[in-house]
């Protein structure tokens, strides 16, 4: 009984937060930069941040994630760290040979108002960035935004730094994935090559995170979009950005940067928003939806159907990032299930107006919070119990105390496995995603079950 302590009753706070719903954003940006092929993530701050970001990575995706430091002690932290990173570009380059360092800041470095652009402009006019080799930066100070912002800003100096108009077009569209699992990156690929769309998706963490057990260390392994690739988006036909918050901000500045047309759309979860994404990979190639992906779409209608007598009506509450939230309340509510309490930790009052619309049409009140927390989320809970929980690792804690089925989805999960490998999104995702969900549920009814009603069958 961890949480026994949390009260029913609600009372708003200003300045405090209980049990985050959110982390930093360098770890956002940290996750970003890996998906680019040849990169080192670079904290700008001290070795404690560093130290935490990676450990957050590493812990979620089960590998060793690679980033350096800029290491500042007290001297730094007065004076400002632009001799520690100097430094930094100098030995990174010298000692491990990346084709990119790509910087984040912290709250210090933030604080003390280091320019990161005049500290890497400097570090070429001094020869510490070798030929062909390449510093980008974003600003990723903690006490704003969440790790979903900071994945945004260093996906969006991506293209600030490399996206290149050549005046001839490559015939390939841009997918900026947001922050989904490596493993969801290579169903979006799989996907748009079943629909004959060339492509480039950056950043692309599938064979960085999710990579092979060879028996051979590789500091860059082989997946990851390359700097060759970055630099194309600028002549694509197009882009097509998953989740407002994680790749809007990229997209359009690829098009005013390079004449590149963008489409935003939600995040490829669950049936409706994956038929809006192979609707608008359809359009750009000019072409009819293929049987593949025709069959693919059957199947998840069919399980839909065949397991709808489970899901009618249960009670649903949620936590997570708010790009993938969107598209997952939607899919619940195609199963007719009742999405009635939503929180995420990153603020904004766009995605309360959105969850709001797509729940306008349930029997039922919805709570939805942007910038909450899960000390909100347990209080909800507590005034209106719900039949399933979906969320991170730390949601275990409620589920545990309030007696709930928890299905782990979204970032971080620490405790189990196999979330870098299997997708949720798409058609194939949503069938894991149904099979999660179900699986919950019915270990529940085989649970409290009299003998009388404990079916072989169901
Ligand atoms: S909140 Fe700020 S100081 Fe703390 S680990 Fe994150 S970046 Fe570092």
């Amino acid at each position: 009984m961890l949480l026994r302590h949390t009260p029913k009753e609600v009372a708003e706070r200003k300045a405090l937060t209980i049990n985050p719903a959110k982390t930093c954003q360098p770890i956002g940006a940290m996750y970003a930069a890996l998906g680019i092929h040849g990169c080192l993530p670079h904290s700008h701050g001290s070795q404690g941040c560093c130290a935490y970001h990676r450990s957050a990575l590493t812990r979620h995706y089960k590998e060793p994630v690679s980033a350096a430091t800029s290491s500042f002690t007290e001297g730094a932290s007065v004076f400002g760290g632009q001799a520690n990173l100097l430094q930094a570009i100098e030995n990174i380059f010298t000692v491990y040979e990346p084709d990119v360092i790509a910087v984040h800041t912290t709250c210090l470095s933030e604080t003390i108002g280091d320019d990161l652009k005049q500290i890497a402009d400097k570090a070429q006019k001094e020869g510490k960035i070798p030929a062909g080799k390449h510093v980008i930066g974003a600003s990723t100070p903690s006490y704003v935004g969440s790790h979903v912002t900071g994945f945004s800003a260093m996906v969006k100096s991506m293209v600030a730094a490399f996206s290149e108009k050549t005046g001839k077009k490559n015939g390939k569209v841009n997918i900026i994935p947001g922050w989904v699992e490596p493993a969801d990156m290579e169903e979006i690929k799989r996907l748009a090559t079943l629909v004959g769309v060339e492509h480039i998706l950056f950043p692309d963490t599938s064979g960085v995170l999710n990579g092979p057990l060879s028996g051979e260390y590789k500091m860059f392994p082989d997946g990851g979009t390359t700097v060759a690739d970055l630099k194309a988006t600028g002549d694509a036909m197009g882009t097509l950005a998953l989740g407002e918050l994680c790749s809007g901000d990229a997209a359009r500045l690829l098009d005013s940067q390079c004449k590149v047309p963008c489409k935003v759309l939600d995040m490829p979860f669950g049936l409706r928003a994956t038929d809006r994404f192979v609707d608008a990979l359809r359009i750009l190639a000019g072409v009819t939806v293929p049987d593949e992906v025709a069959l693919e779409r059957g199947q998840l209608v069919d399980l839909i159907s065949d397991m709808h007598q489970y899901f009618y009506h249960k009670k649903v509450a949620l936590v997570g990032d708010p790009d993938q939230l969107v598209s997952m309340v939607e899919f619940l509510v195609t199963l007719d299930m009742l999405p009635v309490h939503v929180v995420t930790g990153t603020p904004g009052k766009a995605f309360e107006r959105r969850i709001k619309e797509l729940t306008a049409g349930l029997p039922c009140e919805v709570n939805v919070r942007a910038g909450g927390d899960m000390f909100l989320l347990h209080q909800w809970i507590k005034n209106e119990p719900v039949d399933l929980l979906i969320g991170n690792t730390y949601c275990k804690y409620m589920a545990r105390d309030e007696d709930i089925p928890f299905v782990r989805w979204g970032f971080p999960i620490l405790d189990r496995q196999g979330h870098q490998y299997f997708p949720t999104v798409g058609y194939k995702g949503g069938l894991r995603l149904l099979e999660k969900i179900l699986g919950v549920l019915l270990d529940r009814k085989d649970r409290d079950d009299p003998e009388q009603t404990f079916e072989l069958v169901l």
